[in-house]
């Protein structure tokens, strides 16, 4: 149907930048007088060991993050996560703090609930269906919970924490999938972070782990051997076989950011694609953002126009148009458009125009 690039709008898988699908290409059949593809390589293998190698160097650089925590790649996506993270670090008092901020956070929470009866709910937005998230004053924190569990961006609702809660000794532990490498983090304000890869990262399959070393070590009982953190440190992620396409393609996105000028960079270009999208929805008459103004995500923007029928025909003709995957989820309604680090600018500046015209048109 289009004999070019879209541009695509989803929440995930998303898109990748085009340099780096260029590299991948041009990498295919041989990398790098291997005289193989990555995908066929041993993980074993010296030139496979480069790769990782140096996707973890740049993970460690581009993010800073400092000694004393690892870099995990792992599999099973984010939602592995949701319970590896309990079988963990739920080993001292039991307790654990859970802040609800969207249906990720709330799977997460009833994951952990299967390991433990002293799981509490610190704080929801569900009342408002998620359209802002809790200030620090809303929280109540237990200084005994083994750790507190947040979703810092909202995929689904198009929030995001705008600070850091202070959980005092308490470990800080957050789930990124959907906002990592978008903008510069103070990593030793967490315990652990995880993301999966197929939002700002690389393709599905991959799930980073960022853990405090001293966090790993200790397991709840009957913990399976590819779910305990200090295994996965100990094998530098090759307990088994890694995924390793999606570590390749993590390492040139790495490079692609560093390239661009690390994530202070990235930051302002996700600032201005997103303060276009904002501006044109805050003076529009048709189309209303949903989430509240000081929670805004930058990664995904929800909006609607307050009518399902004319919130469907703008999902079409967008789609026809070439703006792929506008539609939003099913609990939210309206649209979503997922303006993640490899959407350029052009994107964001083409789907306004769009929306413009398709106000005119439909007044
Ligand atoms: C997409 C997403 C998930 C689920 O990720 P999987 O890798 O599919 O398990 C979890 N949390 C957030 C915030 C997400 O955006």
């Amino acid at each position: 149907m289009f004999d070019h690039r879209i541009y695509n709008f989803s929440a995930g898988p998303s898109m990748l930048p085009q340099e780096v699908l260029e590299e991948c290409a041009k990498d295919m059949l041989n990398y790098h007088g291997s005289g193989m593809s990555v995908m066929e390589m041993s993980h074993r293998s010296k030139v496979y060991d480069e790769i990782i190698t140096q996707a973890e160097a740049l993970f460690r650089e581009v993010m800073g993050i400092p000694e004393g925590y690892k870099v995990l790649f792992l599999q099973g996506g984010a939602s592995t996560q949701f319970a590896m993270v309990p079988m963990n670090l739920l080993v001292g008092s039991g307790k654990a703090d859970y802040v609800v901020t969207g249906q990720f956070s709330k799977k997460a929470y009833s994951e952990a609930k299967k390991f433990s009866d002293k799981i509490h709910l610190a704080g929801t937005t569900e009342d408002c269906n998620f359209t802002h998230v809790p200030v620090q004053e809303e929280l109540d924190l237990d200084p005994e919970a083994d750790y507190v569990h947040i979703c810092l961006n909202n995929t689904i609702f198009g929030t995001k924490w705008h600070y850091i809660p202070d959980t005092g000794k308490v470990p800080l532990v957050a789930d990124m999938s959907s906002c990592i490498l978008s903008e510069p983090v103070d990593v030793s304000k967490f315990g652990l972070i995880y993301a999966g890869a197929q939002k700002n990262i690389a393709p599905a399959g991959l799930t980073v782990v960022i853990i405090r070393e001293d966090l790993a070590g200790k397991t709840l009982p009957a913990t399976p051997t590819m779910l305990d953190y200090a295994v996965q440190i100990k094998n530098g992620s090759m307990y088994n076989t890694p995924p390793t396409y999606p570590i390749y393609v993590c390492k040139l996105v790495l490079e692609w950011i560093q390239r661009l000028g690390g994530l202070t960079a990235m930051k302002e270009r996700n600032q201005k694609k997103a303060a276009l999208l904002y501006d044109f929805l805050d003076q529009s008459r048709m189309f209303k953002a949903v989430a509240e103004p000081v929670d805004r995500s930058m990664m995904n923007v929800t909006f609607r126009t307050g009518d399902e029928d004319l919130d469907a025909k703008f999902v079409k003709e967008s789609s026809a148009a070439g703006f792929s995957n506008l539609k939003g989820h099913r609990s939210v309604g309206g649209m979503r458009a997922s303006i993640y680090n490899a959407m350029p600018m052009e994107g964001v500046e083409k789907l306004v125009s769009f929306m413009q015209n398709f106000e005119k048109e439909n007044a």
